[in-house]
């Protein structure tokens, strides 16, 4: 069932994909021609005789030879035995749409330049908030709006900028005097108004505005436009409004680093981005209820709580449920924000909690067939993802596409209004364009320019092909689930099998597809000389373009536990359960990695991890090629 879908690990899809290519090649080719059939060729049918064509065509081999050799150094990502990073195999729909649409080239900035691929684009928008639980009928005015992005970093950079817009336009609006709209009653409210509120807000002004005569309507525009904090800037915006601080973003210690990346780039600066501890590997809600308390009690605005859907580094999922809950709350206490879900690696899990019909399946239709997917709190989280305002997800992690394919997907259209460029096209009635033709000037309303047509065809050719529920595209998620399972039984088991050689545990249950081990030599209580173990295991198991790839048995990845992130409580059973003494773990020092855990990182996602066609697991493979490294590593010799 999952036969026809990649190229395959021994490529044995190749027919498959070189009849695709080829057929479409041609049938690019003829439309070339068919353009004007009665326009000849202008590079004449003899030109391939001339010396300079035969020796520009062996500059061009030899280059590309030269390429295609030193490509032979790439990771392996198609390989079972590739299990480090976030990569796998290509999906076959995607790679060929991708191959199939390049040479026609089409520019998703505009529909100017890409007739066809901008309105797939949006499609994949509506496609993805449909997994997410979000309005996808554009007839529906709150209808959600998704794009694409180079990837999950620019995604999460265009929530924090459509968040602040939606933050801030009420007070331009107050600073405006605009007459005739029921506005809030100072800045403080009106910096705190909610996204819904802020959107319904926005509404009202747009009917408003059109209502003017047409002078009045350009002044007013006008007067708004020059009071936004877009058009004043992050020093002029505050220092006009002094009773407001510049606002926090909230985010969990395990964020990804592109938070952090895109506060400096916004202008908030990194200061700005609080981070807030976890409990049992996920975000702390009674932490995140504290922080939000003190802010509402100092007059502290904040931006946005970021939940994460699947970290980069564990695979774990915040509590989505709970932090929606506590904006809802928060809102009706005068301190309004936005939830953002960085789910660009989890997202696609989504596909597992929905059925064909769009609807969310219980906890117990989930789990059936897994040994502990998903835990309540893990259902609970997606289950919540309707509720939230915006998410981020990467089509180029989970969803098995081509770089660069990232998502950004807010629940309601409307409040995009507030970033696009072009102020006539932003004050009139949203109502009276339709949807489609409103997004078919894209990069109105997005941070690139010039983007790529043909990853959006790939993505809407792959969304086609497998639909976004538990019975088509969640087949795959389904056995990235069931190996992460598979995985963490075995190592279990090489945990007994090395007992008296080396402790070996899973330090907390897996909530996806990502499982850490950790590692500590029997005998050794020093957590530095743990470390120094288990990065030299990681050195075996790392890229290494020095030698020849076959050397590589397999490929892993490694991370760090640190105490800041896990909580006291949490490191000290790990270190506990390591044989490792808790005394030995250091505060922070520039000079020794004694202040954190290292482990080592497996993300599984490869669909050919359990080969039924061979009775092989690659997974049983690894865990005995860790087993006899360990054993190799500390002079023991092997049963
Ligand atoms: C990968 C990842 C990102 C960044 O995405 P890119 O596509 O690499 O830009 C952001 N957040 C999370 C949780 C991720 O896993």
């Amino acid at each position: 069932m999952l036969d026809a879908l990649f190229l395959g690990p021994y490529g044995e899809n190749d027919t498959l994909l070189e009849k695709l290519v080829v057929e479409f090649l041609r049938d690019h080719v003829y439309w070339r021609r068919n353009f004007h059939p009665e326009d000849p060729p202008a590079i004449p049918t003899h030109a391939a005789q001339h010396p300079d064509y035969k020796a520009f065509e062996s500059r061009l081999r030899r280059e590309l030879h030269q390429l295609s050799a030193s490509l032979k150094r790439s990771v392996p990502f198609h390989s079972p035995r590739y299990i480090g990073h976030m990569a796998s195999d290509l999906l076959l729909p995607g790679l060929a749409a991708q191959i199939l649409t390049l040479p026609y080239n089409p520019n998703n900035v505009s529909e100017d330049a890409a007739p066809v691929t901008i309105d797939l684009e949006v499609q994949v928008g509506l496609q993805l908030a449909r997994m997410l639980g979000y309005p996808d009928d554009t007839d529906r005015p709150d209808c959600a709006f998704g794009h694409l992005t180079s990837g999950g970093t620019v995604a999460n950079y265009q929530a924090l900028r459509l968040a602040l817009a939606l933050k801030a336009f009420p007070v331009a609006l107050r600073a405006a005097q605009v007459p005739g709209l029921a506005l809030p009653a100072d800045d403080w409210e009106a910096f705190n108004l909610g996204p819904d509120a802020g959107i319904e807000l926005l509404g009202q002004w747009q009917l408003w505005l059109a209502g003017q005569p047409a002078r009045d309507r350009r002044r007013w525009r006008d007067a708004v436009q020059t009071q936004r904090l877009e058009h004043l800037g992050m020093v002029e915006f505050f220092a006009r409004h002094r009773d407001l601080k510049v606002p926090l973003v909230l985010a969990p210690i395990t964020a990804h680093y592109s938070w952090s990346k895109g506060l400096k780039l916004l202008g908030l600066g990194r200061e700005q981005l609080r981070l807030l501890p976890e409990k049992g590997m996920r975000l702390d809600a009674q932490a995140l209820e504290q922080t939000l308390e003190q802010c509402r009690r100092e007059r502290q605005p904040v931006l946005m709580t970021v939940a994460v859907l699947g970290t980069t580094e564990y695979g774990t999922v915040d509590p989505v449920d709970a932090v929606v809950d506590l904006r809802d709350r928060f809102q009706t206490l005068g301190l309004g924000f936005s939830v953002h879900v960085d789910a660009a690696w989890g997202g696609y899990l989504a596909t597992l909690f929905r059925n064909p019909d769009g609807s969310l399946r219980g906890i117990d239709e989930v789990r059936a067939g897994f040994a502990h997917f998903p835990q309540p709190e893990v259902h609970a989280a997606f289950a919540a993802l309707g509720r939230t305002d915006s998410v981020t997800v990467d089509p180029h992690k989970l969803g098995y596409l081509p770089y660069g394919a990232g998502a950004f997907i807010c629940r309601d259209h409307r409040a995009t209004a507030l970033l696009a460029e072009a102020a006539d096209y932003v004050f009139h009635d949203t109502r009276a364009t339709d949807y489609l033709s409103r997004y078919r000037r894209l990069g109105q309303f997005v941070p690139e320019g010039s983007k790529s047509g043909a990853a959006a065809a790939a993505v809407y050719v792959t969304h086609k092909v497998l639909p976004l529920d538990h019975a088509n595209f969640g087949r795959l998620p389904r056995q990235t689930v069931l190996a992460a399972e598979a995985f963490h039984a075995r190592a279990e088991r090489l945990a007994v099998e090395l007992d008296g050689i080396a402790r070996v545990t899973v330090p907390f249950a897996p909530d996806s597809n990502l499982v850490c081990v950790a590692i500590n030599p029997t005998g050794n209580a020093d957590l530095a000389r743990a470390n120094a173990f288990v990065r030299r295991l990681h050195d075996e198991l790392r890229a290494d373009a020095s030698q020849p790839l076959q050397l590589k048995q397999f490929f892993g990845s490694m991370t760090t536990l640190r105490p800041e992130a896990l909580g006291e409580t949490e490191m000290n059973r790990i270190l506990t359960q390591l044989q490792l003494d808790p005394a030995t773990l250091v505060d922070d020092d520039e000079d020794t990695d004694a202040d954190r855990l290292v482990i080592l990182r497996h993300t599984l996602m490869n669909p050919y991890l359990i080969d039924h066609e061979n009775g092989i697991s690659y997974i049983d493979l690894y865990l005995a090629h860790l087993g006899r490294r360990i054993r190799a590593l500390l002079g023991s010799p092997s049963p």
